[in-house]
């Protein structure tokens, strides 16, 4: 019989090791708290309230995925001038020099596209949502898992591709050591305590001003703004904020909402006003991706690595997840290259 894995979360990391057991032969199970597949990777109508970009030029893993899955990709829209606020209500109008912004890309029809086509080609009944693991323990040469429901079920491995402050969660049996618990903690989740929020207009009359849809501020609600029409389709502006998850939490959503089309009219025109549609999704209060310490502004870019367990847990849990790759650690690049290695270490 082939050896039996489950893999803890549907996201791209969880959902890539499957991929990649699948193929190998291995009899593999996805449990996944929520009732959707993607984890952070979220798109509505293609609009992406989650990840957005990859990187071709240094992420050769996400690329050749890509690639492989067939999925149609675009470049990032960049053309035009940059527009900054660095007092309120004061903007400058910024031609940045060429070669200035790293080039990105986007999938068609969001970055779900990816997500939806790794759960593809896994057979079916392998993703069981709105399945919550709450305590991994040692029988016998095994693992056996619990769920929230109460049902328990065992395999040969398991591989962990959560947030690793998540992991803090579910209990082991036996315990996880100290050291492995404080270095789980002090893990942050990448992009956890932010928000996104998307205008989504008719057309991109930002364009017709010969502007990118880029904006830098350090006075408005928002910190970084760009342009995220999808192409052929609606256009949309999206945002990442400058308040804090605190700052955020104490506004309700009618008064978030008006501070953002504000500046969006501050900066791009009257035109802005009035959007189609208004997406918002806060990270830090979904609590499978964030915790309260998450709600942090994080000053520096966390130092990502691999995070060892105890000896006693050795070829029979893993940890993948994007917070534990050293390269590309918080991209989705860094979630692929956790998968592979969890993967290989099997
Ligand atoms: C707003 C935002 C913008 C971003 N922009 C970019 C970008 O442009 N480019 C880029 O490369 N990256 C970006 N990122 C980061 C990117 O989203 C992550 O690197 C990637 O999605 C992480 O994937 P993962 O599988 O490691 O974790 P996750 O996506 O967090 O998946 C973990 C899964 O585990 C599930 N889970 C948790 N606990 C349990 C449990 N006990 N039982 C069962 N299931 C559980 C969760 O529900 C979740 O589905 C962004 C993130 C955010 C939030």
């Amino acid at each position: 019989m082939n050896p039996s894995i489950a893999i803890i979360g549907a996201g791209v990391s969880g959902l890539y090791a499957a991929s990649l057991l699948t193929e190998k032969g291995y009899d593999v199970t996805v449990f996944e708290a929520r009732d959707r597949i993607g984890g952070r990777v979220l798109s509505h109508d293609g609009f992406d309230l989650g990840p957005t970009w990859y990187w071709q030029e240094t992420e050769t893993t996400i690329t050749q995925l890509i690639e492989r899955l067939n999925l149609p990709t675009f470049s990032q829209y960049t053309a035009g001038d940059l527009m900054l606020e660095r007092q309120f209500g004061v903007i400058e109008r910024h031609t940045l020099p060429p070669g200035h912004i790293v080039p990105s890309m986007r999938l068609v029809a969001g970055m779900a596209s990816l997500t939806t086509a790794l759960a593809a080609t896994l057979p079916a009944g392998t993703i069981q949502l709105e399945s919550t693991v709450t305590s991994i323990q040692q029988t016998e040469n095994e693992v056996s898992i619990d769920l929230e429901t109460g049902r328990s079920q065992t395999f040969s491995h398991v591989i962990l591709a959560i947030p690793p402050r998540l992991v803090s969660r579910i209990s082991f049996h036996p315990g996880l050591s100290e050291t492995t618990k404080s270095k789980l903690a002090n893990t942050p989740t990448w992009m956890a305590g932010q928000a996104k929020v998307l205008a989504v207009y008719d057309r991109p009359f930002w364009r017709e001003k010969g502007l990118s849809g880029q904006g830098m501020s350090w006075a408005g609600v928002l910190q970084e703004i760009h342009d995220a029409s999808q192409p052929g389709g609606l256009a949309a502006l999206f945002g990442f904020f400058r308040l804090s998850a605190a700052e955020r939490s104490v506004l309700d959503r009618d008064e978030l909402n008006h501070r953002v089309i504000d500046q969006l009219v501050r900066l791009f025109g009257e035109e802005a006003r009035q959007p189609r549609e208004v997406y918002y999704v806060d990270w830090s209060s979904d609590r499978h991706t964030a915790t309260v310490q998450d709600g942090e502004p994080l000053t520096d870019f966390p130092v990502y690595q691999p995070i060892a367990l105890n000896p006693v847990w050795e070829g029979m849990l893993s940890l993948a997840g994007t917070e534990t790759d050293s390269l590309f650690g918080g991209h989705i690049e860094g979630a692929l290259r956790a998968a592979e290695r969890a993967v290989e270490q099997l």
